[in-house]
């Protein structure tokens, strides 16, 4: 779907449980520069959801890192924890709907395969209390093209499932939040790694389901390895933080399919790459990448 009359709004929306490493300045990088060459908007949406797993001084650190790489974000940051009640109120209206229900099922009563059979789908099995809130996906398929992964495809029977929008522990699903507010900051591009990708069939169905617009997508290459072998211990497990600005940025452009030439500065090797973006350069793996990306499980 492409959007001829919306202006280009781009976004990176790193979750808080951590320093950023490699593999997000990658994506922080190329949903940037891809804002930067369609004369777009870049936003920045610290997805902090999950107090569980929030690091404290995670959230702070993170936007004085993408500060020190020269990626500033248009307009303010936007918190998830200050939209609970927008995501509280699509999930009522979901279930009002039907399209969603109360689930009373534990982790033990999930197979293996962790695809959801439908157990609670006509209502809760006597005895069961209602625990998570789960999207009624039943005959679902899903196309899309991704600008570099190609064409995706996915059914929910039997390979996805009914997934989780509100978990046991009452907090908003991953899923659920991220389509909710893609929406509320008009976000046309979403340019984030190919870890994700599993993911964006969960996305683009409940865009479908809410009648949302969809937006573009384009995955990255995962970032295994920054320069072309195994995992560099430098760059892979440092947190940028600690990196020099233009080596790490290099070394990310590299893996971006732009290798760049030699700047002394962090901002010319920024004008460099924002002149010479351009997607269709991007290899959809990985060359140190054996194989399709490893799907990571969001429930
Ligand atoms: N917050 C997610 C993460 O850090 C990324 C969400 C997204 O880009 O859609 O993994």
């Amino acid at each position: 779907m492409s959007h001829p009359a919306r202006p280009y709004v781009g976004r990176f929306a790193p979750s808080p449980t951590g320093d950023l490493h490699f593999g997000s300045l990658v994506a922080a990088l190329a949903s940037y520069l891809d804002a930067r060459a369609h004369g777009g908007l870049w936003r920045v949406r610290v997805e902090n959801i999950d107090p569980p797993r929030e690091v404290p001084g995670s959230a702070e650190r993170i936007l004085s890192d993408l500060r020190r790489f020269g990626l500033k974000p248009d307009g303010e940051v936007l918190f998830q924890a200050s939209r609970t009640a927008a995501y509280e109120q699509v999930t009522r209206q979901l279930l009002a709907e039907g399209k969603a229900y109360w689930c009373g099922c534990t982790r033990a009563d999930i197979p293996a395969s962790g695809i959801y059979p439908g157990t609670c789908r006509e209502g809760l099995p006597p005895g069961r209390e209602p625990r998570a809130v789960r999207l009624n996906t039943s005959g679902a398929t899903i196309a899309f093209d991704d600008a570099i992964q190609g064409p995706v495809e996915a059914r929910f029977d039997g390979e996805i499932g009914d997934f989780v929008i509100r978990r046991a522990d009452q907090l908003p699903a991953y899923q659920l939040a991220v389509v909710v507010d893609d929406h509320f900051q008009q976000v046309t591009h979403v340019v984030r790694g190919a870890d994700l990708l599993d993911s964006t069939a969960r996305q683009v169905l409940l865009q479908r389901v809410l009648g949302l617009e969809r937006p573009e997508y384009a995955h990255l290459p995962i970032a295994l390895d920054p320069n072309g072998e195994k995992l560099s211990k430098r760059m892979g497990s440092d947190p940028i933080s600690t990196l020099d600005p233009v080596d790490a940025m290099t070394a990310a452009l590299r893996h971006l399919g732009h290798p760049p030439p030699a700047f002394a500065t962090g901002s010319a090797l920024m004008a460099w790459a924002v002149e010479h973006w351009a997607l269709s350069r991007v290899p959809a793996t990985h060359a140190g990448q054996a194989g399709a990306a490893a799907p990571r499980s969001r429930l």
